[in-house]
């Protein structure tokens, strides 16, 4: 059963209790786009205890009031309460809530195209903001005094730039003169809200153009200022024809894949964050360098993706890819058992695709991305690291007290089997009995 039945059978039980149920926001503006809604939310007339009183064992969300997520077949549907909002004291939550009516609740929604309404039945769309036309126009617009709703929520500062960037849609003048001045507020916001939204930003196939809307409209201030140096931190024109550091970045964003995944998108954002930093000018050749850009952009990776409270995972993955992108440049001169180890990173098809767009948006070339191509066939018949033939037990066996030396041996012998010259243990112990023996004089 999908989503939209669950929900259409939710909102006929309350309409058979005698409530008002609509299908309500996202998922109203979703479906006219022709898009599926991700979830679908009921706005009703019917008060949280009536819901809760309807669908015996669902609960009241505790940080929305009036909000009830009931599950049917296990889709979870919001349903909630017709309500006014009351002051915003913080930026951030309504201190209260007043159950009101449809048209009250339309008017505290946040864009014109989230604040329509569909009855579940008839399909007959109830506008109270002028939503459908902006939908038509591709045109994203804040209910109301746009100054006084993003005073209210600043989150909304940054859902006006995911919803103008993932549906394509021109932010109308006043919002978006507004989300300009407003810009600041958006340091109310926790720093997890932010990095969802911009998650959204960074996933979403238009995320280059996004990027530029977060910079035009100041919001990256309170998200990654770093960015902000990249802007005219100009390179050599005979590596990067297309421009600064930022051009190149935005131009590389534009490259990935739509469905490009969110860890590939952060790297692709700050693989060359170290370069502002970094850059000199060396008289002698008469160009600019960004020695160590990559070490240095990846620290300040780490730095920022804790700053925005990204999970541990997220970050142990992003941070190699940024610190490795320039050993890209070798790799065709790598020896077999260095370059499988290199091969063999855990995100290393993101990190070829990282490589493609670095190339693709400046230099063009193509020899080292088509080299790693044709080594991965050559080298796809058998597991890139296959299972060591000896470990430190043999050490242990010949005598040897454990220490730092025994990865230093195992590495050795490690490298001979990647390289193709030992395959089997017989050889590998005669190795290994070798460099022990060398140790030992
Ligand atoms: P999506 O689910 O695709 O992220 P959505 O529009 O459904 O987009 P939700 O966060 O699910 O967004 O919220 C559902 C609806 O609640 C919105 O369409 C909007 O009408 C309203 N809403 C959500 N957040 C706010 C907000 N910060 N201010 C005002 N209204 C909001
Ligand atoms: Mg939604």
């Amino acid at each position: 059963m999908s989503a939209r039945q669950s929900a259409f059978i939710l909102a006929r039980r309350l309409m058979d209790a005698g409530f008002e149920a609509f299908f309500a926001g996202g998922c109203v503006r979703d479906a006219l786009l022709g898009l599926t809604p991700k979830d679908y939310d009921i706005a009703t007339s019917a008060t949280p205890d009536q819901v809760l009183k309807l669908f015996p064992g669902s609960n009241e969300v505790g940080a929305h009031f009036g909000v009830v997520i009931v599950r049917h077949r296990g889709e979870p549907v919001e349903i909630a309460t017709f309500r006014t909002d009351g002051s915003y004291k913080d930026s951030r939550r309504p201190e209260s809530v007043e159950f009101s009516t449809p048209e009250q609740d339309a008017q505290r929604r946040d864009f014109t195209i989230n604040g329509l309404f569909q009855h579940p039945e008839t399909g007959e769309i109830i506008d109270y903001v002028g939503g459908l036309s902006d939908l038509k126009a591709g045109c994203l617009r804040a209910i109301g005094d746009p100054v006084a709703r993003f005073s209210e929520d600043a989150l909304r500062l940054l859902r006006a730039v995911r919803f103008s960037t993932t549906l394509g849609f021109e932010i109308e003048k006043q919002t978006d003169d507004a989300v300009c001045s407003c810009a600041d507020f958006l340091g109310r916001i926790s720093p997890e809200r932010i990095r969802d939204e911009f998650s959204k930003i960074l996933t979403s196939n238009r995320r280059g153009a996004g990027l530029e809307t977060l910079v035009r409209t100041g919001l990256i201030r309170h998200i990654v200022p770093e960015i902000l140096d990249t802007i005219g931190c100009d390179q050599p024109p005979e590596w990067h024809p297309e421009g600064d550091v930022f051009t190149h970045t935005r131009i590389m964003l534009d490259m990935l894949e739509p469905d490009a995944p969110l860890e590939l998108c952060l790297a692709v954002l700050l693989h060359d964050i170290g370069k502002p930093p970094t850059r000199t000018f060396d008289e002698e050749a008469n160009r600019i360098r960004f020695n160590g850009h990559d070490a240095v952009g990846a620290e300040m990776t780490g730095t920022i993706l804790r700053r925005l409270r990204y999970p541990n995972e997220t970050i142990a993955a992003v941070v190699p890819m940024v610190a490795r992108h320039m050993q890209f440049m070798n790799v065709q001169k790598m020896r077999t058992a260095k370059l499988k180890l290199f091969m063999a990173a855990p995100r290393f098809v993101d990190e070829m695709e990282l490589h493609r767009v670095d190339c693709g948006s400046s230099n063009g070339f193509t020899d080292n991305y088509e080299f790693l191509q044709a080594k991965a066939e050559e080298f796809a018949a058998a597991p890139l690291i296959p299972p060591p033939l000896v470990s430190g037990r043999d050490l242990i066996n010949l005598g040897l007290p454990p220490g730092p030396c025994f990865k230093e041996i195992l590495d050795a012998v490690q490298t001979e089997q990647l390289e193709g010259r030992i395959l089997d243990r017989e050889p590998a112990l005669a190795y290994l009995k070798q460099l022990a023996a060398e140790i030992r004089v």
